[in-house]
């Protein structure tokens, strides 16, 4: 059993979960399981899971750290969570910086780490508290606020390069034209195919419908 600090990352846009456990192989599993039935405890995190789709996250070991023996559980538990959990947030989700970084990069919903509810609750309801409020607020003004247009904007002025045939396009286009759906990759589904098919028969229908409109210019 190892104990440490891990974070999910999502490939496209680089956002990351970053946590800390004492059995790190358990608590991947958790947090899968719950992103699998649409229950997981991050509202950002579960909604960016279900847009871009499981393999887009790409797990890693940020740092190992063992319980020494002298160490008592409880000094252990505040070096892993209070230090060096609270050290990753701060350095690669800046949850310390007074400004929105932390918003658009983290998956996290709490920019402290703390050990405290830990030892009272078990990490599972630790994360289930105010989730709802958190969702809502998430909903009412974040969705409604200008950072968040800017951050949609932002993400629609990337342009990402299709791996089969290497054009540039936004993340939309790019979700839905290339690569595992692009007309180049090998592997290409029969379903993307017919969708193709479906989208290029309903573009062609609306033409001819301008086309027919527009007869006398
Ligand atoms: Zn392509």
């Amino acid at each position: 059993m190892e104990s440490g600090i891990y974070q999910f990352r999502n490939i496209i846009t680089d956002q990351k979960y970053i946590g800390s456990a004492f059995i790190l192989t358990k608590r991947k599993e958790e947090h899968l399981a719950c992103l699998r039935k649409n229950k997981h405890h991050s509202y950002k995190f579960q909604q960016s899971f279900n847009e871009f789709g499981e393999d887009k996250f790409e797990y890693s070991i940020l740092q190992y750290i063992n319980k020494l023996e002298i160490e008592s559980k409880k000094d252990f538990r505040l070096r892993l969570v209070n230090d060096r959990e609270q050290f990753y947030l701060d350095t690669l989700l800046f949850a310390s910086e007074n400004n929105s970084k932390f918003d658009d990069f983290a998956y996290n919903i709490n920019r402290k780490a703390d050990s405290n509810l830990g030892s009272l609750f078990t990490q599972e309801h630790k994360d289930r508290i105010g989730q709802s409020q958190r969702e809502s607020i998430y909903n009412q003004k974040v969705r409604k606020s200008k950072a968040f247009r800017d951050k949609i904007r932002k993400i629609t002025s990337i342009k990402y390069q299709c791996i089969h045939c290497k054009i540039k396009c936004d993340l939309r286009n790019l979700r839905r034209w290339h690569n595992d759906n692009c007309h180049l990759n090998p592997n290409r589904t029969q379903l993307s195919i017919d969708n193709e098919l479906k989208s290029i028969n309903k573009m062609k229908n609306s033409k001819a419908n301008t086309k027919s409109i527009n007869y006398e210019t």
